[in-house]
């Protein structure tokens, strides 16, 4: 017999109707009480936990579920709670949970941020004054949960510490180790006391292992495993690692835990060849991420035998846990809803569900015979066949030689547009502008409903949206905005807008995921070529500019962020698609010049978030999504002037990769980091422009106007004044409109103020 175990590393949070999404808000609006909120929990918890029992997953994961986010559980079960709140020890009330994730009328709400190189966020822990104490040992009430409610022997999955800490800030970094050690105590009582209610296994997720590790961190990380491992004996700690191949696999695969679980899909090879080449310890099981947890795809099972096959002469299978390569937190739930995809398409696909299904298959092929599961093997294969030979991916063979002669850098240098441009503008000093959008408010949101409701015709939309437009191109004028954008009202979603009008991109009806706390997603699907078909964003632009004297900026998303924030075809590598993506949009951009736009901003705010998790990836990355930017704007005179934007982010270490983009402007955040970035800029002698974003629009808040003077005249003692525009720090449609003109007219007056002092 070839005994193998089935587990998975955690599950969709949100429903399949994302009732988790509305139990939440309307708790958070007062609708229910916190016993009905609590009752509502419970059911949506238990149903994926049986859900996932029914898919066979014998191995099943608890306390993955979480009512915001994973490692703000572990902050609060720990007693981590900033002293803004309030917090005196002892359980952290549901209240002051949420203050944690959301803020409240006292205290702004902690940081978040990107979950490794996902589109997940978490709460970024603060590691305060408060000594760590056990407040709550909730993966074991989880525990205990599943075994008495669904008679289901679970494993209890937490961050492990060594990546808690890691990922906390509020303390020297110096001191990491001192930190961790902290925890570790903690982590233990945990432990010891799933042992004690007779769990088997704990899965202790470090995806920090995939990062390279110092000598001192892997010191570090050996000693807390050694520690936890003798504090637990009888409790089988997995050692979960995720999202790329482990580095110093050697070390890690000797320490003192009875699983490690290694990505197969993700840093698969890398993975597979540490194994045969360094074999694994008699003593252990491996858990083989053998399902892709983070893209869409439906698996080659055939394939995936093989691999398993290839890792079975390694470590036999009655030591292999297979399961998918990470979470499927990061996919949706199930196809069961997507009734009028294509169903080519639809039969190519596979979410958190079907990825069980998948799980099935393969198991019953080792357990009882490749042949016993034959019919299942062949319709993988099918339907991945079918879509690779469907005509939507086949669609660019014959340009794509042509294609790639196009050029990828503009023909005059910076130095020699920048004097063009600046004759052809003539703008004032410190001009003015903003990022593209104005609020979306409810009136534009009902019109747009009512158009694919099919109430409104077409004609009436766009009339609908004219008004829009006319109305904030008037306003902008009032406020003496010196470049002027349309406002983004014909678009919901940055880069659902622009999928909508390319060929090659699907777009689901349900398959939303948790993008961060009750925020979902739902993100596109590239599946075939990308192709420009018609204009997009023309006939908006023009309009705009028709209406005044002053200049237009024209808006797109660029091809970097559209393909960070899609679900990508995996049959080419992602520079490849990236590529045909900017050559649709390149199309989009000769389309504007010629309309007459030539002041054009390509947002970029995904760009970072793409980067590698190994350091050692990044100049690769970066080269080939600057190539795409570069492919997307290139082609235009040497007087029409590229604006790019990127949100927040640390741009210091990546700051001659945003320089070779070549953009002739950049705009970035700088008010919520009070202006630290501007220090990067300069001290990197950033020659190009740079749109300081004065004020966070995040906030409802109008900032007065010494703030942004202040702001403004910090950032002109490092970087000359010729170099500089005045702008928000991102988009404004989630403001209101009254807020927005007050605050843009402020942003005016500062720059106004600064200009008279500058020109004295
Ligand atoms: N142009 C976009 C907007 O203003 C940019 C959004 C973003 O950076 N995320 O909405
Ligand atoms: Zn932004």
């Amino acid at each position: 017999m070839n005994e193998l175990t089935v587990s998975s590393l955690g599950f969709p949070r949100i429903g399949e109707n994302r009732e988790w999404k509305k139990t939440l808000e309307a708790f958070w609006a007062g609708q229910i009480s916190e016993d009905t909120f609590i009752r509502e929990m419970t059911e949506i918890r238990l149903g994926a936990l049986r859900r996932q029992k029914e898919k066979g997953v014998e191995l099943i994961p608890v306390g993955d579920f979480t009512f915001y986010d994973h490692m703000l559980d572990l902050a609060a079960m720990f007693g981590q709670v900033p002293e803004r709140y309030g917090y005196a020890g002892g359980k952290v009330s549901l209240a002051t949970y949420f203050a944690m994730a959301r803020g409240n009328s006292a205290a702004p709400a902690c940081e978040m941020t990107k979950w490794f190189n996902t589109n997940y966020h978490y709460i970024v822990p603060e590691i305060g004054a408060f000594v760590p104490a056990l407040a709550e040992n909730r993966p074991l009430e989880l525990y205990l949960e599943a075994k008495r409610e669904l008679g289901i022997d679970g494993k209890p999955v937490l961050i492990g510490p060594c990546t808690f800490v890691k990922l906390s800030k509020g303390y020297d970094p110096a001191n990491y180790a001192a930190i961790v050690e902290r925890f570790l105590p903690l982590y233990g009582q945990m432990l010891a006391e799933l042992q004690q209610a007779g769990a088997r296994w704990v899965q202790l997720d470090e995806p920090l292992l995939v990062a390279t590790l110092s000598d001192g961190e892997m010191k570090l990380l050996t000693h807390a495993y050694e520690y936890l491992a003798n504090t637990a004996p009888g409790l089988s700690i997995m050692l979960q690692t995720y999202f790329d191949a482990v580095e110093r696999y050697e070390e890690v695969s000797k320490l003192p835990v009875a699983g490690i679980g290694l990505d197969f899909v993700h840093g698969g090879k890398a993975n597979l060849e540490n194994l045969q080449r360094h074999g694994f310890p008699h003593d252990k099981v491996l858990g083989v991420g053998i399902i892709d947890g983070r893209n869409i795809w439906r698996a080659n099972l055939s394939a995936k035998l093989q691999l398993l096959q290839a890792i079975a002469a390694i470590v036999p299978f009655k030591r292999q846990i297979i399961q998918p390569s990470c979470s499927l937190l990061h996919v949706p739930i199930s196809l069961r809803k997507e009734a009028n995809m294509d169903g080519g398409l639809r039969n190519a696909l596979s979410f958190a569900e079907e990825k069980l299904d998948e799980l099935q298959v393969l198991a019953a092929a080792i357990r009882n015979g490749a042949d016993t599961v034959a019919a299942s093997l062949r319709a993988s294969a099918e339907a991945l066949n079918k879509l690779a030979h469907s005509p939507a991916r086949n669609q660019l063979a014959k340009d794509a030689p042509k294609a790639r002669n196009v050029p990828n850098h503009r023909g005059t240098p910076y130095e020699v547009r920048q004097k063009l441009q600046r004759q052809k503008w003539s703008l004032p000093l410190l001009p003015t502008t903003t990022i593209g959008s104005f609020p979306q408010t409810p009136e534009v949101r009902k019109a747009r409903n009512l158009w694919r409701k099919g109430e409104w015709s077409k004609e009436q939309y766009d009339q609908f949206i004219r008004e829009q437009i006319k109305e904030w191109i008037a306003l902008q004028e009032e406020i003496g905005l010196d470049v002027l954008v349309h406002g983004e009202f014909e678009r919901t979603d940055m880069v659902e807008y622009f999928g909508e009008k390319l060929a090659g991109f699907a777009f689901t009806q349900n398959g939303w995921v948790q993008s961060y706390g009750s925020r979902c997603v739902k993100p596109p699907i590239i599946y075939g070529d990308v192709k420009f078909a018609a204009p997009m964003t023309v006939a908006e632009s023009a309009y705009a500019q028709q209406l005044t004297a002053k200049p237009v900026k024209g808006m797109l998303t660029g091809p970097v962020t559209i393909l960070n924030w899609s679900f990508v075809r995996d049959d080419l590598p992602r520079k490849e698609v990236a590529w045909q993506i900017a050559l649709a949009l390149r199309n989009e951009i000769k389309a504007l010049e010629d309309a007459g736009i030539e002041m054009i901003q390509v947002d970029e705010p995904a760009l970072r978030e793409g980067l590698p998790l190994k350091r050692a990836d990044w100049d690769q990355y970066l080269a080939w999504a600057g190539e795409a930017f570069r492919v997307t704007t290139s082609s235009v005179k040497e007087t029409t002037q590229i604006h790019t934007h990127m949100c927040y982010g640390e741009f210091h270490d990546i700051i001659e990769a945003i320089s070779s983009l070549d953009a002739d402007v950049i705009s970035i955040e700088t008010s919520r980091s009070h202006g630290e970035l501007i220090s990067s800029f300069a001290a990197n002698t950033y020659d190009k422009g740079i749109g300081l974003g004065v004020y966070d629009i995040h906030s409802p808040r109008v900032p007065d106007k010494e703030e942004m003077v202040h702001m403004i005249e910090r950032a002109l003692s490092v970087l000359p004044s010729h170099k500089l525009w005045i702008n928000p720090d991102c988009g404004l449609k989630t403001r209101g409109k009254t807020e927005t003109v007050a605050a843009l007219n402020i942003m005016v007056q500062a720059a106004t103020e600064v200009r008279a002092r500058l020109q004295k």
